[in-house]
């Protein structure tokens, strides 16, 4: 017996057959979609049963971010003019080595209220830092506390000896190897499952950048491989981003070739890896990914802010490659906007290739949904409207000024609609959006403030005030 009926709305269910039902319906039993179809086979409703009207509206998969850092919702707008080495090192790692656990608890509220905000139903939480059980802790209870979904990757440190780099000190990280593995256990064992919501995964450094900061060793790599596998968890990393003169250029000179060959040639490249960002993929680089069967999840607005490539996204579709999108840390984003991200995708990729079919509406919702679903691990049960599926839905309201003439309704979506402009959004089968007011959690404003306090606290006491709050910069 379902207990929710949505109703009336343009349903574009990007299923196998990408059926499109432009006066449609979805029911929901529990945490599934129970049944959907056009109007003329909508049940009747029984008592109940909670209605909604979704005349007008375009009803969607709910959007799934695959590669984020809910920390970085403290620090939009503090990495402007810089390209991605500096602002790491100058900005970013400074300013998250302030952080307490209180810190990231707001950073986890403030995060999901902007996803579910703009239509995200579900993200990879890179965890960042050196994050042990009650840093995770204070990530993850506010994810169950929203009723969002996240794959939680536990991130894990390995200093090598000798040292990868001396570019950058290797500091001896908290924890051994074999202590780093069992504790990535225990959290996994703590909260995978949890509330039907959390899922649990890794993330291990393995690009340019990172091993110049001796944050891992071949050894981490290999065991964390050995981990996931036995494991069946996802695991992801940062891949091929940086500047191509300086990190992609030092380790290319220092290795012989780039962050996937470096993959292959130990052996790690499997279909586990959640592969980030993947910009300057040389052709055997891209033939690997594809042979694995690794996803990737590209992040174009977080690589034009940093001004660091675009990834060969042509190429990787070509080659059978699964390509999913997201939007990286908001810090080196802004926006946690997917709609936003879908925009840009198809209109920086089509611009490159001067060719307006390259990348349509149609396939950037693909990679906003089931894509990065499957990426995820998560392909079976989100990322589409099938009966069976996790009802995960967001209804996007096209009434407004900016879009009361859609005409063709898919396009709109993408090219003229906002993330604000989602009206409902259900998770798990519960409502947390409805008529664009939160559901079930009322402190938003407070959120709101304590995130602005926190955040310009930990910006003092990284001695970054004077840099980041420029009224005009020259
Ligand atoms: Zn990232």
């Amino acid at each position: 017996m379902a207990q929710l009926l949505i109703t009336h709305g343009y349903v574009v269910t990007v299923d196998a057959e990408r059926r499109v039902f432009p006066d449609g319906w979805i029911s929901v039993d529990e945490d599934r979609i129970s049944g959907l179809g056009p109007m003329e086979t909508v049940p009747v409703p029984g008592e109940g049963v909670q209605v909604i009207d979704a005349g007008g509206k375009v009803v969607i998969p709910g959007l799934v971010n695959g590669h984020n850092h809910h920390w970085g919702s403290l620090f939009k707008n503090t990495g402007e003019g810089l390209l991605l080495e500096p602002w790491l090192d100058k900005i970013t790692l400074p300013l998250g080595a302030q952080l307490s656990n209180d810190d990231l608890r707001i950073a986890a509220y403030l995060g999901a209220i902007e996803q579910i905000r703009t239509g995200t139903t579900c993200s990879l939480n890179h965890a960042v830092n050196n994050n042990d059980a009650d840093s995770m802790r204070a990530i993850i209870e506010p994810v169950l506390d929203m009723g969002i979904r996240q794959l939680v990757t536990k991130e894990m440190r390995n200093t090598p000896n000798p040292p990868f780099s001396d570019r950058h000190e290797a500091r001896p990280h908290v924890r051994g190897l074999d202590d780093e593995l069992a504790l990535a256990e225990e959290i996994i064992d703590t909260w995978d499952g949890s509330g039907g919501l959390v899922h649990m995964g890794l993330a291990i450094e393995t690009g340019a950048n990172w091993m110049l900061h001796n944050a891992t060793s071949d050894q981490l790599i290999e065991q964390g491989v050995a981990l996931a596998q036995r494991r069946n968890l996802k695991i992801t990393n940062h891949c091929s981003a940086g500047t191509p003169w300086l990190s992609i250029d030092e380790f290319g000179k220092a290795t012989g070739g780039g962050d996937v060959d470096y993959l292959v040639r130990l052996g790690a490249l499997v279909d586990n890896w959640v592969l980030i960002h993947a910009l300057h993929l040389k052709e055997r680089e891209i033939a690997a990914v594809a042979g694995s069967g690794a996803s990737v999840i590209s992040n174009p607005v977080s690589n034009a802010y940093s001004s660091d490539g675009i990834a060969p996204l042509k190429e990787m579709f070509e080659a059978g490659i699964n390509v999913g999108l997201g939007t990286d840390g908001t810090y080196v984003n802004c926006s946690a906007d997917m709609v936003e991200q879908m925009k840009f995708t198809a209109l920086i990729h089509n611009v490159t290739h001067l060719d307006p079919t390259l990348m349509s509406a149609e396939r950037v919702i693909e990679m906003a949904t089931i894509n990065s679903a499957r990426a995820l691990g998560l392909g079976d049960q989100i990322g589409s409207l099938e009966v069976g599926k996790k009802a995960d839905i967001a209804i996007f309201d096209l009434g407004k000024a900016h879009t009361s003439v859609p005409n063709r309704l898919v396009g709109a979506l993408v090219f003229s609609a906002h993330g604000t402009d989602v009206d409902a959004v259900i998770i798990n089968g519960e409502p947390r959006l409805l008529n664009g007011e939160l559901v079930g959690f009322d402190s938003e404003q407070e959120v709101l403030a304590e995130a602005r306090r926190r955040a310009a606290d930990a910006i003092e006491r990284a001695g970054l005030t004077d840099d980041i709050f420029v009224h005009w910069q020259k």
